[in-house]
């Protein structure tokens, strides 16, 4: 893992993220050959900032948002740091891949909310379809019980389900846990149409697989700024 720092220039009110890759060179395809660029941003904020009072910042951990993925080199970013006994929202955006990133900070905290949770419909049937003979469970059946399970998950709140504990690529999706409160949920509705036996096959199936991720429900975050300084929300758009 990268160790990172956050320092705050008093002075200037500038912002830079230091890491143990900012002293990496820069490899660049200039005129049919690879350019080796010695770069050292850590160096270069230093120099700039020689003599004035530099703050050193705690971030937030797992605070970090954004609407791109991961891996996506340009793009805007925030997430939440600790400023002395303040907690600022740290805004950091990059326009293009060979320019630096640009950080500014903004006085309040990050409120990230879940929207409606959903599953993936379609893998779930034909993972039943894989699991269930015709016999066992007509193709009919299974069509409902996943309609009235996708029903089911798109109505329950997020904040009852525990969150499964990994990094999807995207930080603006969030992975849940379904538990077995919600398959008696969908089984007690889905016996309408399901017999007994049907309903038993289904309850074992489901919950022996629950934590697979198949089954995991999936929620998109929204996320807005509430500024400490003048009590009102700001919201986000993309660039
Ligand atoms: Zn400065």
């Amino acid at each position: 893992m990268i160790e990172k720092q956050l320092i705050r220039c008093v002075r200037c009110n500038a912002l830079a993220l230091f890491s143990s890759v900012d002293r990496s060179p820069e490899y660049r395809w200039e005129q049919g050959k690879w350019k080796v660029l010695e770069r050292d941003d850590q160096a270069q904020f230093l120099q700039a900032h020689r003599g004035h009072e530099l703050e050193k910042l705690r971030i937030v951990k797992d605070s970090f948002i954004s609407r791109q993925n991961y891996l996506e080199p340009v793009g805007t970013s925030y997430f939440e740091a600790i400023s002395g006994e303040q907690c600022v929202v740290v805004k950091r955006s990059r326009e293009t891949i060979l320019a630096p990133q640009r950080y500014e900070l903004i006085p309040g905290r990050l409120r990230l909310t879940p929207g409606e949770l959903r599953i993936d419909g379609s893998a779930i049937q034909k993972a039943f379809e894989r699991e269930f003979s015709c016999l066992q469970l007509p193709p009919d059946k299974v069509n409902r019980f996943v309609q009235q399970l996708e029903e089911t998950v798109s109505r329950l709140n997020p904040e009852e389900l525990k969150r499964v504990p990994f990094e999807s690529h995207n930080p603006s999706l969030w992975y849940f846990y379904l538990d077995g409160g919600v398959v008696d949920r969908v089984l007690e509705k889905s016996m309408e149409f399901l017999n007994k036996r049907e309903v038993s096959g289904v309850d074992e199936f489901l919950r022996k697989n629950l934590e697979e991720p198949l089954f995991m429900a999936v929620a998109e975050i929204d996320f807005q700024i509430e500024s400490s300084q003048e009590h009102k929300k700001t919201e986000f758009q993309d660039p």
